[in-house]
């Protein structure tokens, strides 16, 4: 179900996942359609970033007998919201790993410093002991999100994964420049940005085609 492009960047190149991700890229693709599809694509691109949570053995008695059978090791991930647009990734999410703890990170770009300035952050305390994921349907520039891993890094994340929907070339090499051990799961890289920031051929503004805002 995935394809290896290099040992940090997973494409999901599951068949659904490209034909969601083609109807939400389409213009004509109204808001409660496109926020129905990420929610189906992120639930699948959640069954690749957990596939390899470590398991244990543990006692379990059945209606029939006792057996040793296999659990999660650690505890449930934790998924970290990049406001707003990330908050589309995170039902599908959730569908799959309901006890996950949920942390919100908002950030905007000062227009005179350019620098990511922080106005919302709460995050689990316990990172540390968990696979901290997170979700933000576009990588562009990855400005934000390089900051965003900065915050979490620095709050005791220790093993990140990093979901979107589409990735830009640009942005994956910042990220990956920036922190280049947190591995990328993307359902597309697309060709580049254009000089707005928007990735080319994209799917426009997620946050606007999420939430109906434009
Ligand atoms: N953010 C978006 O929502 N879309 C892009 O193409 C780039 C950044």
């Amino acid at each position: 179900m995935q394809t290896e492009i290099t040992p940090k960047i997973t494409t999901v190149d599951h068949p659904l996942v490209q034909h969601k991700l083609t109807i939400m890229r389409d213009k004509r693709t109204a808001t409660p359609e496109f926020r129905r599809l990420l929610r189906e694509i992120s639930l699948l691109l959640g069954y690749e970033v957990t596939r390899h949570l470590e398991l244990k053995q543990v006692d379990v008695e059945t209606p029939v007998g006792r057996t040793l059978a296999p659990a999660l090791s650690r505890p449930e991930p934790c998924l970290i919201t990049i406001l707003r647009a990330g908050n589309g990734l995170l039902d599908g999410m959730l569908d799959l790993i309901p006890a996950a703890p949920v942390g919100h990170v908002g950030l905007y770009r000062d227009p005179k410093t350019l620098e990511a300035v922080e106005y919302y952050y709460k995050v689990p305390k316990d990172m540390s002991e968990r696979l901290t994921i997170v979700v933000d349907p576009m990588l562009a520039t990855g400005h934000t999100a390089v900051a965003a891993l900065d915050l979490l890094k620095r709050d005791g994340a220790r093993d990140v994964s990093f979901v979107c929907l589409v990735a830009a070339p640009e942005g994956i090499a910042e990220l990956q420049r920036a922190h280049p051990g947190v591995p990328i799961f993307a359902a597309a890289v697309d060709d580049r940005l254009n000089d707005k920031g928007y990735i080319v051929p994209g799917l426009g503004d997620a946050g606007d085609r999420i939430y109906g805002t434009k």
